[in-house]
């Protein structure tokens, strides 16, 4: 899945897509107020945002348990990764090897940054049920471990981890190595199925947990995110970002109405259950294997070759991504609006025939 196509493609080449199911967008905007929020805000464009952080800051406090010298926020979830990328690979001595522990597959972007920064990689694998191995992780972590990342709940698989065990987990691993706790799609979440993760940063605990505005909240091109975690931590994350300045004042005064806006998360928290089961069970019903996600996405084995089922899809106006692993090729396809999974599955009964 080349981002680099679109930068340097020219714009008559680009794909025209009636479904855009290919980056878990949520297909139904941002909230109405947020977008009050953001036509206000217009009126501050030549404004740096400043004091508006503080604002924000107290409402996520007040939510997760943390203070306000656990938070630091983003332009979206990515500089958070990207951060700790840049600095667990590079603080103490240059001449010792760094390995970065996780499970495959996952979410790629923090791993492919550090081991370009010269750190090794070593990746368990999920489990059977396509999960997190805990356990497994565990057992491997070493002297040149500099920092476990997990993603809960995954990508590209959808699954969790129990979160009473992903606590105990980082309870027993925190204080010997970082944890970082990816968890971008965390609001799709149940509470029985939330771990509480701010109140491991609250515990004094050296984890690392990364939010993101882009799935719930809509805010994939607005860019917002934050990270939680010890004072330390984040002034030393600090030093590998741009100090706050990726982050508008128009994206950050709707960002504080859209948190505020539990009814907007609710619906699109609820539409995305609703539609993933009927294309869940329309997949099925075609003698598909799903994995039982937990996402705004679904991962099933497909029966072509990945590139020739992906070039077919988009060239049917369906944008979707693929994956190979295990010696299988998969679809990941994210959830839209049920209008555009009807779409999705008549295009896709099309190609594979
Ligand atoms: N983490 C995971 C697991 C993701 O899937 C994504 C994007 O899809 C991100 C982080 C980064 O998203 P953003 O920078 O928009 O917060």
């Amino acid at each position: 899945f080349a981002r680099e196509f679109y930068l340097t493609a020219p714009p008559e080449t680009m794909p025209k897509l009636k479904a855009r199911l290919m980056a878990n967008e949520n297909p139904y905007g941002i909230s109405p107020k947020a977008r009050e929020a953001l036509v206000k805000a217009v009126d501050l464009s030549n404004r740096y945002a400043w004091m508006e952080f503080g604002e924000l800051a107290n409402r996520i406090g007040e939510q997760e348990g943390v203070a306000r010298k656990h938070i630091l926020f983003s332009p979206g979830s990515s500089d958070i990764l990207m951060a700790a990328a840049a600095y667990y690979t590079q603080n103490g001595d240059p001449s010792k090897p760094r390995t970065i522990l996780t499970c495959r597959p996952t979410y790629d972007d923090l791993l492919e940054r550090s081991e370009a920064f010269g750190a090794k990689i070593e990746a368990v694998p999920l489990t059977p049920q396509y999960e997190y191995d805990l356990d497994a992780m565990k057992a491997r972590i070493g002297p040149n471990t500099k920092m476990v990342y997990i993603v809960n709940p995954n990508n590209p698989t959808g699954t969790i981890v129990n979160p009473q065990k992903l606590e105990a987990f980082v309870r027993e691993v925190a204080p010997k190595v970082p944890v970082f706790l990816d968890e971008a799609y965390i609001d799709f979440l149940a509470p029985a199925e939330r771990p509480n993760t701010g109140k491991l940063v609250a515990e004094g605990l050296n984890v690392i947990v990364a939010r993101t505005f882009s799935k719930i909240h809509a805010f994939a091109g607005l860019r917002l995110g934050y990270g939680l975690a010890q004072p330390d931590t984040l002034k030393a994350l600090r030093q590998y970002t741009n100090n706050n300045f990726g982050v508008s004042i128009t994206t950050l005064m709707a960002g504080i109405a859209a948190y505020e806006d539990r009814e907007w998360q609710t619906y699109c928290r609820t539409e995305n259950a609703k539609v993933r089961d009927y294309t869940t069970k329309a997949l099925k019903g075609m003698g598909y294997e799903v994995i039982p996600s937990f996402a705004n996405f679904l991962l099933f084995p497909i029966r072509m070759k990945p590139k020739t089922f992906e070039n077919q899809m988009w060239a049917n106006g369906i944008g979707i991504q693929t994956r190979e692993f295990g010696g299988q090729p998969w679809c990941r396809v994210s959830i839209g609006t049920q209008a555009e999974m009807e779409a999705f599955l008549a295009e896709f009964k099309k190609v594979v025939g």
